[in-house]
């Protein structure tokens, strides 16, 4: 997909400051509003703010926003973004283009940040239709892609896009029905920061408990490779416990209750919360939320405020939750996600 380019997702530049991206080895090009990407997140406004405008475009020390971020003990190797060269410079030409260089990001992963960029609203429905159109690989490409963002979204900090992330994922697992596979565990579990990947592990874990107490014909296959991850990964048998201890807990179903299926507040009076979790359950604002309305949602016009809060059990909240005070830096090595497969 590259909805970068297509006219009916990004517009005309005519008349914008636009700014180029780079992303990953090929440095594949976008070409970007730059209020618009300045104004996503603190991320891109740091790092657009500290290229030199054409005017002063003397450039001491160089690299600004990389200096700046190292004297603030951001953490960590080397910085995701890079500034690089005025294209002028490197061209020789007038373009006044300024670039900016995220080297070890995916670039198809970036497609679909450029798709959530100009189209919040139609995020989802965007997605919907592409799917329609793709092959099987087509769709396990985007699966993986959508990880991909959403652990982007940790490292710039951008809640909005990581939950957008996640309720894509939760849709395309839902439509094909996939399982929670040992790969994707071990992926999670392995090779990801654990901050980064705090939302995405609670999911899979949910998914895990759900495939293996659901399915008399899947927990026998899986029972071997899952023994063999929870010795791999303690951090994983923790969780996975701690969610079954949860589930316990609120008298959930865990045979039942499919972390594919994402409830809005208003549908959680029905008998649909035993057989779904509440859409807010993996988002960044789990723990503000409630039962209410997803902010997003409130957002983007997309849904009226609950007139009401529902009594019941607290199914998916442990009450110390603090992960909206998580303060996430950016950083820069995230090759593991090079050679990702979920499959
Ligand atoms: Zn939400």
């Amino acid at each position: 997909m590259r909805w970068s380019t297509e006219k009916a997702v990004v517009g005309s530049l005519e008349g914008c400051e636009t700014v180029k991206v780079l992303v990953g080895d090929e440095q594949r090009e976008f070409t970007l509003r730059r209020e618009l990407l300045r104004d996503s997140c603190a991320f891109f406004k740091t790092h657009l703010d500290s290229i030199p405008s054409p005017s002063s475009a003397s450039c001491p020390g160089n690299g600004g926003g990389t200096d700046s971020e190292a004297r603030e003990g951001k953490q960590q190797q080397q910085q995701q973004g890079q500034e690089a060269e005025k294209a002028e410079e490197a061209e020789g030409d007038e373009d006044e283009d300024t670039v900016l260089w995220l080297p070890n990001e995916a670039a198809d992963m970036f497609e679909i940040f450029v798709l959530w960029l100009y189209q919040r609203k139609r995020f989802a429905s965007f997605l919907d239709h592409a799917i329609h159109a793709m092959t099987p690989d087509e769709c396990r490409s985007l699966r993986t892609n959508l990880v991909r963002l959403h652990l982007f979204a940790a490292v710039i900090d951008l809640p909005a896009l990581q939950d957008a992330a996640m309720d894509a994922l939760q849709d395309l697992y839902l439509r094909f029905d996939w399982d929670m596979s040992p790969r994707f565990l071990a992926f999670l579990y392995g090779d990801c920061d654990a901050q980064h990947a705090v939302r995405l592990r609670k999911w899979a874990v949910a998914m895990l408990a759900w495939t293996l107490h659901g399915g008399a014909d899947k927990a026998p296959a899986l029972a071997g490779p899952v023994d063999r991850l929870f010795a791999a990964y303690p951090d994983l048998r923790a969780d996975y416990q701690m969610h079954l201890h949860k589930m316990a807990q609120s008298r959930a179903d865990v045979r039942i209750k499919n972390p594919q299926l994402r409830l809005p507040a208003n549908r959680l009076r029905s008998g649909e919360r035993y057989f779904g979790f509440r859409q807010c359950t993996f988002h960044s604002h789990r723990a503000t939320v409630g039962e209410g309305t997803c902010p997003h949602a409130l957002a983007l016009g997309l849904s009226h405020p609950a007139a009401h809060r529902w009594d019941g059990e607290e199914v998916e909240s442990d009450g110390s939750d603090a992960d909206h005070a998580i303060i996430i830096s950016p950083v820069g090595d995230l090759s593991e996600r090079s050679y990702l497969d979920l499959s």
